[in-house]
């Protein structure tokens, strides 16, 4: 089981290193684990934010568990420069282009949700988000228009083959579901998601056990909060995904608690080739203070035993532990409570 451990930057290696210690308690067989620079770590050390001793480490493993990049101190370094390149450059470079996000509400956490209790009770939902295309990866740039005006430009787009291969993820997702499948788009504005609608309609074709129903990203937006209930498996582009999956975690209770999946074609010894990690950032604000919740990370680390290395059992034997502690009342300071990071994980290690 070898695993690239890439802490990066701000909260990430605080609530990685507490994934790290849950792992190791678990007596796994052949459990092996590399750490690598990434994000603005690498770039002080290395001179770039994905060196390539990083990447390779990512590449010969069987699973990378990500903490997050990000450094205001990097704001003005020129766009390739910068920390959250690390991510793009790892999801791009790997191939990883299905986000699995889960999101459902933990008992014992309802009134931690934004939502009122009756109304978060409900939330039990996967959002599949693409993670290869749109407008994050096609070119950009700043030009000055003729009346001497700025202008900034953002090409988005999806290509046929790639909405094709998450359509079939969602789908199969949904199969191991309820069967209930909604693609979010934009297609009563945008081309990119009027064939990004079309190709997943001709894909429904092959899973006619799969309900599957459309919402503009707008309405879903909407839907998230007014009944959030109806969604089982949610399928959508990389930026509508990024939107939305922060929406659902707040609809949970904090994003201190989502855990997410990047996934590809690539097998491994044991499973599927994956990243894993919260889908929170390196939380600037509360870098340094032993505030950060490390329970998605420790949730993440449950999700690369189950997809990437074929151990279910260990994966629920995590997942139920960090919902006993919740259950008993294990509270961090997103959640209103008072405990810091190593007690948080403290409370896991004691319910596993
Ligand atoms: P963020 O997710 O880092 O933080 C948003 C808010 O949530 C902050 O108030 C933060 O304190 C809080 N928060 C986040 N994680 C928490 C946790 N585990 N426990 C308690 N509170 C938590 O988003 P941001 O502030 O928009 O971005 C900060 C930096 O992270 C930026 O540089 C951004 O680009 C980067 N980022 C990186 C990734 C990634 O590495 N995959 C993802 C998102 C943002």
């Amino acid at each position: 089981m070898k695993i690239a451990v890439l802490a990066g930057d701000g909260i990430g290696p605080e609530v990685t290193s507490e994934a790290v210690r849950v792992l190791d308690s678990m007596d796994l067989p052949g459990l092996t684990l590399f750490t690598g620079d990434v994000g603005a770590a690498a770039y002080r050390a290395h001179g770039h934010p994905l060196p390539p001793e990083t990447l390779t480490m990512a590449r010969e493993a069987d699973a990378v568990l990500f903490g997050a990049v990000g450094d205001p101190s990097c704001d003005d370094l020129p766009r390739h420069l910068r920390p959250e390149q690390a991510v793009l450059g790892l999801r791009a470079e790997l191939g990883l282009f299905a986000n699995l996000r889960p999101a459902s509400m933990l008992p014992g956490l309802e009134d931690a949700s934004a939502l009122r209790p009756e109304i978060a009770r409900e939330i039990d939902m996967l959002i599949i988000r693409e993670l290869n295309g749109d407008v994050y990866f096609g070119e950009k740039g700043t030009r000055t228009l003729g009346s001497g005006e700025r202008e900034g430009w953002d090409r988005m787009a999806y290509s046929e083959n790639e909405v094709r291969r998450i359509a079939h993820v969602a789908f199969r997702a949904a199969q191991g579901r309820s069967g209930r499948l909604t693609s979010v788009d934009k297609a009563n504005v945008l081309e990119t998601s009027q064939l990004w609608r079309d190709v997943v309609v001709e894909v429904a074709a092959e899973y006619p056990d799969v309900a599957l129903d459309h919402l503009y990203v707008d309405n879903a937006a909407m839907q998230m909060v007014r009944a959030p209930g109806q969604f089982d498996t949610i399928v959508t582009g990389n930026l509508f995904g990024d939107i939305l999956s922060d929406q659902a975690s707040m609809c949970v209770g904090s994003i201190g608690l989502l855990p997410s999946a990047s996934l590809g074609e690539r097998q491994s010894a044991h499973g599927t080739f994956g990243l894993y990690e919260p889908i929170h950032g390196s939380a600037p604000d509360i870098a340094g203070q032993g505030r950060a919740n490390p329970l998605a990370a420790i949730f993440s680390a449950a999700m690369m035993l189950r997809h990437s290395f074929g151990r279910e059992d260990d994966a629920r034997r995590i997942e139920d532990a960090v919902k006993a502690a919740l259950a008993g009342g294990t509270r961090g300071f997103d959640l209103g409570g008072s405990m810091g990071t190593r007690e948080l994980a403290d409370a896991v290690l004691a319910e596993m």
